[in-house]
């Protein structure tokens, strides 16, 4: 049986650096993408589905220099987001962190900046195998090696092969990672129960669209988010600026969600009271173009859909980890990594950072032997982030229309008139509501602090 020294399971952001960075530290290495068909790359490569945008402070995360990014993965340069409620909209031209890139962030193209990463990690000297799945991984906690547990790997293909290490980066539908950290939890207690897709997961869709010109000039520099337009848990259109006057716009709602479970469907702008049941994706986004745009455009003549991008004429799905994130069983040998272990907001969907931050330090602990050390370092990368991100996914869960013009209107006062500053130090001349914001902030970071937002920690593997 091939043996290798380091096997990664996925090859999204989080799987590509994971391998970069083990190869580079003089690991073998294979990496297993099973390789998804998209309309802008003629060869399989990995899903790459995303509306792609990146923050300033993300860079910074990701530990790259921004500079040495290659100049056409990046789309647009952006100045500011706009969050729009029913009655209500806020502009934000900061996102108040300390940031070596000096703009507000960028839109990028996501299947080039994966190719990108895999050209790093060939580079580097990993095998990268485009095309082959994973179907099975056994773990041996008993094995011969002097270090420690081991792990046979079966492919698509039917070949197996031995790893003493493996990094887990299978994305957000952990095809892998739900039965092979099952090998280790106890009765009762299941991976599967707790990051169960349909459960830990959102759906997310996205089109391609070409605007005019002139419509497009408005929000050129601007990712639009429009809160409090259609029911569910952080469940939100949006739309993002891309080359030439093309724009992606998506949305990401909880799986399984039905019309039933609404409480008050008249709230919601994007709901239509003949509706039997809830909106599909892409009516949703009819339904968002119709009622932002549809009074001077024609929707689907002026603003059609670019066949020759995303997955499959213009279009993509794909789900997206809404949960909080999970520890790995690192006595056996195991990382998991990215969208995987829940690193992606459930607030704003951001993961893209936190994937190869991850990825890069499974990769580079696995190839040094000091994979026990990973969901320390992982912690003290990125801790912050999800604290932020699990603290605001957790305060607007039950936010219903009403409570985002509150919100907005709040964001609105403690900007005193202008968009360029820093919120939480602009809280006095804003009042009660402003107060009420910070003061549940702070109270969820609280609660959540010293990675007590992990949902399932490393002391509760069986070995
Ligand atoms: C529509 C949408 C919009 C988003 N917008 C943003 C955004 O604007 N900014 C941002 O930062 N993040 C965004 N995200 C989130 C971001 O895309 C994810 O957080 C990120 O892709 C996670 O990276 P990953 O490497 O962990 O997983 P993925 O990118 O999902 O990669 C996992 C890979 O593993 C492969 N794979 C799965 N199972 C197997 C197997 N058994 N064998 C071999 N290969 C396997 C898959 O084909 C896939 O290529 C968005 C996501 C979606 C869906």
């Amino acid at each position: 049986m091939e043996r290798v020294e380091v096997a990664v399971v996925g090859g999204g952001p989080a799987g590509a650096t994971a391998a970069e960075r083990a190869a580079a530290h003089g690991a073998e290495t294979v990496l297993f993408e099973q390789g998804v068909p998209r309309e802008d790359r003629e060869e399989l490569g990995p899903d790459s589905t995303d509306a792609a945008g990146m923050l300033d402070y993300w860079i910074d995360i990701m530990d790259f220099e921004f500079e040495e990014i290659p100049d056409e993965v990046v789309l647009r340069e952006l100045e500011g987001t706009e969050f729009i409620g029913p009655n209500s909209a806020v502009e934000l031209t900061t996102t108040g962190m300390d940031a070596s890139y000096p703009r507000f962030g960028y839109t990028f193209h996501r299947a080039r900046m994966d190719d990108w990463l895999y050209e790093r990690a060939t580079d580097a000297g990993a095998d990268l195998r485009v095309g082959t799945g994973v179907s099975d991984l056994e773990t041996d906690l008993r094995s011969e090696s002097p270090k420690g547990p081991t792990h046979t790997l079966t492919l698509s293909n039917g070949d197996q092969l031995e790893a003493q290490y493996v990094v887990l980066a299978d994305g957000p539908q952990r095809r892998i990672t739900l039965g092979a950290l099952d090998q280790f939890t106890p009765p009762g207690r299941s991976i599967t129960d707790q990051l169960s897709p349909p459960e830990a997961n959102h759906i997310a869709y996205q089109e391609y669209r070409e605007f005019p010109p002139e419509l497009f000039e408005e929000f050129e520099d601007t990712l639009k988010f429009w809160w409090g337009y259609m029911p569910g848990e952080t469940a939100y259109p949006w739309v993002f600026p891309n080359d030439g006057t093309v724009a992606r716009v998506g949305l990401t709602m909880p799986i399984g969600m039905r019309l039933e479970d609404v409480d008050n469907p008249d709230a919601y702008a994007l709901l239509d009271p003949e509706d039997d049941q809830l909106p599909s994706g892409s009516e949703y986004i009819t339904r968002l173009l119709e009622l932002e745009y549809g009074d001077e455009y024609d929707i689907e003549e002026d603003i059609p859909i670019v066949e020759d991008r995303g997955k499959s004429t213009g279009t993509e799905t794909y789900p997206i980890s809404s949960t909080r994130p999970i520890d790995s069983p690192v006595g056996a040998n195991i990382a998991v990594a990215g969208g995987a272990m829940g690193t992606t907001s459930a607030f704003h969907e951001g993961g893209y950072h936190v994937a190869v931050r991850t990825g890069k330090i499974a990769g580079r602990l696995a190839a040094t032997d000091s994979l026990e050390n990973y969901n320390d370092v992982w912690k003290r990368a990125i801790g912050d982030e999800v604290l932020r991100n699990v603290s605001f996914a957790d305060i607007v869960k039950a936010y219903e229309p009403d409570d985002w013009d509150w919100a907005f209107d709040t964001v609105s006062d403690m900007q005193g008139g202008s968009s360029d500053n820093a919120l939480l130090n602009r809280t006095y001349s804003a009042g009660i509501g402003a107060t009420k914001i910070l003061g549940a902030y702070k109270k969820r970071k609280f609660n959540y602090r010293n990675g007590k937002y992990v949902q399932f920690s490393e002391d509760d593997y069986m070995y």
